[in-house]
Formats: structure tokens, C-alpha cells, sequence
């Protein structure tokens, strides 16, 4: 008995198969769209960017002429 390989499920203990329900799911919808298309979708999601993060900031601050705050050296 073994947990998920990829997602490490402890609610699901497995006996033959690697892979729990949910990630056999996912491996459906990969084999489907191809991982790269799953890969790109996945970072535009979850995965942000520190500049479009910044410029929303900066938006908003200005949009509410908040002063600005002064950024951080690394060294600090
Ligand atoms: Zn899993």
C-alpha cells in the first residue's frame, strides 16, 4: 500500500495503482490537452509575477493618491 506519487493523499490508499482518483482525473485532462498546454495554464493561474503585482500596486495607490512607500534595499 502506497500513498500518491504526485500529490501524496493520505485519504487514499493505494495497492496498484501510483496515481490516486483525483490525479488519474488530471492525467485524463493532460493526456487530452498535451502537458504543455496544462503546464502553461497552471502558471497563468497559480503562478504570478512579481512586475504585474507591482503595477496593480501601483495602480491602486495611484488611483487613491496614497503616498508612496519607499522600497526596500537589499540590504536592508
Ligand atoms: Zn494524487
Amino acid at each position: 500500500m502506497f500513498g500518491c506519487v504526485m500529490c501524496n493523499n493520505p485519504d487514499e490508499t493505494l495497492v496498484r495503482a501510483s496515481l490516486c482518483s483525483k490525479c488519474e482525473e488530471t492525467k485524463k485532462i493532460i493526456a487530452i490537452y498535451g502537458i504543455d498546454r496544462i503546464n502553461e495554464a497552471l502558471l497563468e493561474i497559480f503562478v504570478r509575477e512579481e512586475r504585474p503585482i507591482k503595477n496593480r500596486v501601483e495602480a491602486i495607490t495611484n488611483r487613491a493618491n496614497i503616498p508612496k512607500k519607499k522600497e526596500k534595499s537589499a540590504s536592508q
